[in-house]
């Protein structure tokens, strides 16, 4: 962890999200009517990790989790895992991947909890899948000591394995801040929680997209999808009034302004990997057309600008996988 001194107080830096949902959940008495309780948070967290683990994008000090924290009943475990995997089969299928591998680990020699909790939490996870209906590994006495958990490894295109989802059961951290809710019988008791999140770290998805598409995004996900090439000064003024255009509907897209000659800046907007080139000459502005060059295919020629903005922006809209 950081860790700073101001004023004679300590102050430290989170490394995980997990406290403050707890803290949240202690702002009110809450009943089992509110129960599933569902915290979701893109946090920010910094960990203190050597400088010579370090790698790119894949390991940093400070990373966004897209996380959640679902406290609810034993009852509820099941049913709430299952909500995890459906939403983390979508995201990764929007994501180009395919179904991940999942490892079910199970409870540890020293552990937390009675193994009446355990049956029950292992049962409701096994449940899920097999309710899910994806095979699954297990890996028994893998499970941390508060809880059984599931982990997600996504292949990229080049038979990489990385570890990006995680739903893990805890029963130490309600105990330890003293989380309750009034079941029922009008008695306390202490909730189960859920940690999930799907893309795991922002930063590391990213990089492993990167390498899975080896920079090649679909243009949904590419930074910039369309780069128009004035072929000289005289058609500057077109190439911006199409690109205003394109923006309006929402399109990330840009002009190469610079003086340089048209092969150049093709040659720069291939090595940049951009799925669309747009030349513009004199006379694609004088018909208003576009000479569309896609980044993996022939050369389509020249077009009606407003046709190709609309096939743009359909697959940008769709999130196409190819271009
Ligand atoms: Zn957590």
């Amino acid at each position: 962890m950081y860790f700073v001194e101001k004023e004679d107080r300590s102050f430290a830096v989170k490394p995980m999200n997990c406290p403050g949902a707890c803290i949240v959940y202690r702002t009110a008495m809450r009943s089992y009517k509110e129960l599933p309780l569902r915290l979701a948070e893109f946090g920010m967290v910094h960990r203190y990790e050597l400088s010579g683990v370090l790698h790119g994008l894949f390991r940093v000090r400070g990373f966004v989790q897209d996380d959640a924290h679902v406290y609810c009943t034993p009852d509820q475990i099941e049913a709430e895992v299952i909500d995890c995997l459906d939403m983390l089969e979508k995201v990764y299928k929007v994501l180009g991947f395919g179904v991940p591998e999942i490892k079910l680990s199970t409870r540890p020699p020293d552990r937390m909890g009675s193994d009446e909790i355990w049956d029950k939490a292992e049962g409701a996870l096994a449940g899920a899948l097999r309710n899910w209906g994806k095979s699954y590994r297990e890996a028994p006495q893998e499970g941390n000591f508060y809880g059984p958990k599931l982990d997600f490894d996504l292949t990229d295109s080049l038979g990489r394995k990385w570890q990006c989802g995680t739903i893990q059961l805890d029963f130490q951290m309600p105990e330890r801040f003293g989380l309750e809710y009034v079941g029922k019988d009008s008695g306390r008791h202490r909730p189960v929680m859920i940690h999930r999140a799907i893309l795991g770290s922002l930063d590391r998805m990213i990089g492993v997209l990167v390498e899975h598409y080896a920079g090649k995004f679909p243009v949904w996900l590419a930074p910039t999808q369309a780069l128009l090439l004035p072929v000289t000064d005289k058609t500057l003024p077109y190439a911006k009034d199409v690109e205003a255009r394109m923006r309006a509907v929402g399109l990330r897209v840009d002009v190469d302004e610079r003086n340089e000659k048209i092969g150049a800046k093709i040659r720069d907007g291939i090595g940049r990997r951009i799925p669309y080139l747009l030349v513009v000459g004199e006379r694609e502005a004088a018909a208003g057309t576009l000479s569309v060059r896609p980044r993996d295919g022939e050369d389509r020629g020249a077009l009606p600008a407003a046709e190709v903005i609309e096939d743009i922006r359909k697959r940008h809209a769709s999130r196409a996988l190819d271009l």
